[in-house]
């Protein structure tokens, strides 16, 4: 059933699981909030295709990673559409290094773009949702990894560690905020064919891949990680909180 009430900011919106949710939801009824860092032409560009399909959206420029940046973002939503009702932390990068390689500007820039963002965007999320403070509920999504379980891929506890810290992240900002009408999941996607895999050679050789090490056989599709995360945001998961589902293809 489409729902014509709802927002929805979705962080790095611009390409890959990020965009392919922001248009869902479109589709669904909500109106939809693009946060992108770089891409803003892309962004842009999914803004026009969805408002072409009769749909609200609005393009808002933010590194999440920074404080600051993220207040700004809610602020220019606040603008936009009156008020938030789902958010979802999607941002994130994939980075390989070694350990031997390890120093602040790698590390940070992982935690800052992965672990840090999450923070900030759900504090100014539960701001405006909790009813404890005014508002009228809502649900926040985070995006971890199979690398939290798995330990990534090759050069991957950097990344491995920043979703590690997502999985407890969600469990525990289920247990804050549950009681004030938020509810908080997690996803967890496996090998899924984004631009984030030119990290480590590509889409291609990661597909190729993904035909040995996912009991399907195949790497997923953005789309296909999008229904779950739009399918958690929805009253159909009205008692799912606290949880993270994979979406990994069995792996
Ligand atoms: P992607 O295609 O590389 O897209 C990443 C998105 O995140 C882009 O829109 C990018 O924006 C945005 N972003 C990155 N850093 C940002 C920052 N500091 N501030 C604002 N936006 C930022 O990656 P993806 O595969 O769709 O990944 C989306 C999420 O799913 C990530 O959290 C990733 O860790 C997770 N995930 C992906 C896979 C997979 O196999 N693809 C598997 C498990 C989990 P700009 O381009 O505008 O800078």
């Amino acid at each position: 059933m489409k729902n014509n009430q709802k927002t929805m900011l979705v962080t790095g919106a611009s390409r890959g699981i990020g965009a392919s949710i922001a248009l869902l939801a479109s589709q669904e009824g909500y109106k939809v909030g693009i946060n992108y860092n770089n891409s803003k032409d892309a962004a842009l560009k999914l803004v026009e295709t969805i408002q072409k399909n009769g749909g609200q959206a609005v393009a808002i420029q933010a590194d999440v990673s920074q404080s600051l940046q993220v207040t700004r973002m809610f602020e220019e939503f606040d603008a936009a559409f009156g008020k938030l009702d789902v958010l979802i932390n999607n941002a994130g990068q994939l980075a390989s290094f070694m350990i031997t390689e390890v120093d602040e500007k790698n590390l940070s820039g992982l935690y800052g773009a992965n672990v840090f963002s999450v923070y900030y965007c759900a504090r100014e999320a539960v701001k405006r949702m909790s009813t404890q403070s005014g508002g009228k509920g809502g649900v926040i999504v985070n995006m971890s990894s199979v690398a939290a379980r798995l330990g990534g891929l090759g050069g991957g506890s950097g990344y491995a560690g920043t979703k590690g810290a997502l999985d407890s992240f969600n469990l525990s900002l289920a247990k804050e905020v549950g009681a004030f009408g938020i509810r908080v999941n997690a996803v967890r996607p496996g090998l899924i064919s984004t631009e984030i895999h030119n990290v480590h050679g590509g889409i291609a050789p990661m597909e190729q891949m993904a035909k040995n090490v996912v009991p399907m056989g195949r790497a997923g599709g953005p789309d296909e990680v999008a229904k779950v995360v739009v399918w958690l945001a929805s009253d159909g998961a009205s008692y799912v909180h606290g949880s993270i589902v994979d979406v990994a293809g069995g792996r």
